[in-house]
């Protein structure tokens, strides 16, 4: 987002020697850097830090003079190792308090799970001097704001799901509460383009996007799949998408079924619902891809995709075709899907096919993809160049649309 000169900044800190030594992934910063963008707030730095007090404190202390709040996550368990509590204290300044309330908080958490407190979890009690305790029904770990420099530092579990639970309940309406951000927040909406080059993709809406826009336009592109986000920032979800309405229809309208779905949804997924209303069950057979395009859809719980295959050299599939000899055309595409289709007793079938020149992709690569099933079929060749990686990323990708497109042509 673009941040305007009221918009408040905020620094995320995770805490745990864990995430510093790679045995977990920190999602809890992009977690919270996503709903704090939904707020109205811009993330400015993102830090990591160890289970190591004087090392928290320095990190804490920076981040309160650049930003203006802070967030923490994790720390705050029972243990020695957990050290927020302290290292935030001694960067406000302040002692540690202990709170009788947290101590029965606490207390019921343990009995309500069937359990006696163990003494330990008498640490978590303790907060620095002055802060404003955050009930956590959800864990036993209770959270706090504490007031450091007058910035707000606001700590939190780092187990996600007490992440997830409190930010929702507690923490978002604190935090407009305390920046006076009321009922402004940013919204998105993300529509998803196949089969179109970024460039193209670019010229065909350049003149819809403008720094400073609402809503703002943003493109973004990963293996085969672009992503056009727009951008709202609106009081209230109505007048959002009063805003993101019109400029969606408008870059509907330009890209019509180049655009396969929106936000979260999949290519995997709508082909998958494609086949579900229609009742049709699917196989795959590929060759370079090497069971990709099959894996995405084997990702959706029971889906229509009943068999697979992969044939990765030209003799196995020349014996499947019962042909003597082929070339990469599309109709040896096409009878490789009506043998698959056959087979395997699906109502569609979709082949992917091609292989790497001579084991030098440098050279590029001629791939064709088709589809079969009952009254219509359709096929789509084209030229690649790029590594292997690159080939069967997009193979999969252009795989798979062409089965979409076929489904949607479908009657
Ligand atoms: P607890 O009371 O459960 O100990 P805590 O606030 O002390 O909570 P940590 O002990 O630091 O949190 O982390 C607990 C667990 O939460 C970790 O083992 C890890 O699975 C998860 N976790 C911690 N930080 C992150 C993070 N940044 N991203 C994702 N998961 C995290
Ligand atoms: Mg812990």
């Amino acid at each position: 987002m673009n941040a305007s000169p009221d918009t408040p900044t905020c620094e995320i800190v995770t805490i745990g020697s864990e995430l510093l030594l790679g045995q977990i992934l920190d999602t809890n910063t992009g977690y919270l850097a996503r709903k704090l963008g939904r707020l109205g707030v811009a993330t400015r730095f993102r830090t990591s830090v160890g289970d190591r007090l004087e090392e928290i404190g320095q990190v804490i202390r920076s981040a309160v003079e650049r930003c203006d709040m802070v967030i923490t996550t994790g720390g705050l368990g029972p243990t020695l190792d957990d050290l927020t509590r302290e290292a935030v204290a001694r960067a406000a300044g302040v002692e540690l308090e202990l709170k009788e309330e947290l101590i029965e908080q606490i207390e019921a958490y343990f009995a309500r799970i069937g359990y006696r407190m163990p003494e330990n979890n008498r640490r978590q009690a303790y907060v620095p001097a002055g802060s404003e305790v955050i009930h956590n029904p959800v864990g036993t770990a209770p959270c706090f704001v504490a007031e450091v420099d007058a910035t707000p530092v606001i700590c939190l579990p780092g187990v996600p799901r007490e992440l997830s639970y409190l930010w929702d309940r507690e923490i978002a309406p604190w935090i407009r509460e305390r920046f006076g951000l009321s009922d402004q927040q940013v919204t998105y909406r993300v529509l998803k383009v196949v089969g179109l080059s970024e460039s193209r993709v670019d010229a065909l809406i350049s003149d819809l996007m403008g720094v400073g826009k609402n809503p703002e336009l943003g493109l973004l592109a990963s293996s085969g799949e672009i992503k056009v986000r727009i951008t709202a920032t609106a009081r209230g979800d109505t007048d959002a998408d009063r805003l993101i309405r019109p400029v969606e229809e408008e870059i509907r309208s330009r890209l019509g079924n180049k655009i396969f779905g929106i936000d979260d949804e999949t290519l995997e997924g709508v082909i998958d619902s494609l086949l579900l209303g229609k009742g049709m069950t699917l196989c795959i057979l590929e060759t370079f891809t090497a069971g990709l395009a099959a894996q995405r859809m084997y990702r959706i719980p029971a889906t229509q995709l009943l068999d697979s295959r992969v044939i990765p050299d030209r003799e196995r599939l020349l014996r499947l075709l019962e042909e003597p000899a082929w070339s990469v055309h599309a109709q040896s595409a096409t009878s490789l899907a009506h043998k698959a289709k056959e087979m395997a007793q699906v109502d569609v079938a979709l082949s992917i096919l091609g292989f790497p020149e001579n084991n030098e992709p440098s050279t590029g690569m001629q791939a064709v993809a088709a589809v079969v099933g009952d009254g219509f079929a359709k096929e789509f060749s084209w030229q690649m160049g790029g590594d292997f990686r690159a080939f069967q990323e997009r193979g999969t990708v252009i795989g798979l649309n062409t089965l979409r497109l076929a489904l949607l042509a479908s009657a």
